[in-house]
C-alpha cells in the first residue's frame, strides 16, 4: 500500500459531526500518549497532520483522516486513562466512542494500541472487549517497540496476549515510530483490511 497524500477530514465529537459516510474505515483506539498521532503521522509520511503531545488533557474529539483522495479514512479514536480525568468525563468518552462504534455502518476494523512494554490496564481490557463484541478482529499494535530489544519482542507479546486472551498473537504487531519499525506490514495489514 502506498500512501500518496493525506488530509484532515474532519473533527467531531457529536454524531451529527461525522463526515458523510464513505469509502472503508478504519480506527485507532488507545491510551492517551500510546502514540496514535505518532502512528498516523509515520504511516501517511507527515510531521504533524496528527497532532502529538505527551500532556495530557488533549481535546476528546474523533478525528476523520483522509487517505489517497479519500481511498480509505483513518480514524483517531479519543484516548483515554487519565487518573485526573473526573466521572463525567469518562462518561462522555464512553458515549462518544459507543455512538461511533454502533452507527458507523463503514467502519471495518478497529485496531487498538498498546504500549509494547506494559501488561494492558483496565480500560485497554475493557476497550478489547467492547472491540471483540463489535465482531471486529482485535489487531493490535504494540507501541515504541524501539524502546525494547528485538528479543524481548515475543516475551512482550506473549504477556500482552494472556493478558487479554488473544487467541491467535499474528493480530499483536511491535511498531515504532521512531524507528519505522514495522510500518510496512501495519500498512499490508490497512491494505488487506480495505480489500475486504
Ligand atoms: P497519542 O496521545 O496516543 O496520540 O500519543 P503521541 O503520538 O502524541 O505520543 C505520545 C508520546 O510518545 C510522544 O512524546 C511521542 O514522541 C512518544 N512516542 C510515540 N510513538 C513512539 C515510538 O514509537 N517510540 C518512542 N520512543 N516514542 C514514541
Amino acid at each position: 500500500m502506498k500512501i500518496k497524500n493525506a488530509e484532515m477530514l474532519k473533527v467531531a465529537v457529536k454524531k451529527e459531526q461525522y463526515p458523510k459516510e464513505g469509502p472503508i474505515e478504519i480506527a485507532l483506539a488507545g491510551r492517551s500518549n500510546v502514540g496514535k498521532s505518532s502512528l498516523i503521522n509515520t504511516l501517511v509520511n507527515r510531521k504533524k497532520l496528527a497532532r502529538t503531545s505527551s500532556q495530557p488533557g488533549k481535546t476528546q474529539t474523533i478525528n476523520f483522516y483522509s487517505i489517497n483522495n479519500d481511498e480509505f479514512r483513518l480514524v483517531d479514536l479519543p484516548g483515554y486513562g487519565y487518573a485526573r480525568v473526573s466521572m463525567k468525563e469518562r462518561e462522555k468518552w464512553g458515549k462518544m466512542i459507543e455512538n461511533f462504534l454502533t452507527s458507523r455502518r463503514t467502519l471495518a476494523e478497529v485496531i487498538l494500541l498498546l504500549d509494547i512494554r506494559h501488561s494492558p490496564g483496565e480500560h485497554d481490557k475493557m476497550m478489547y472487549n467492547w472491540i471483540k463484541s463489535f465482531g471486529y478482529n482485535g489487531i493490535i499494535i504494540a507501541t515504541k517497540a524501539d524502546k525494547i530489544s528485538k528479543g524481548k519482542w515475543m516475551k512482550h507479546k506473549s504477556i500482552i496476549a494472556k493478558a487479554l486472551g488473544v487467541q491467535n498473537r499474528e493480530l499483536i504487531i511491535p511498531f515504532s515510530a521512531t524507528k519505522r519499525l514495522n510500518k510496512e506490514k501495519v500498512l499490508n495489514l490497512i491494505e488487506e483490511i480495505i480489500k475486504v
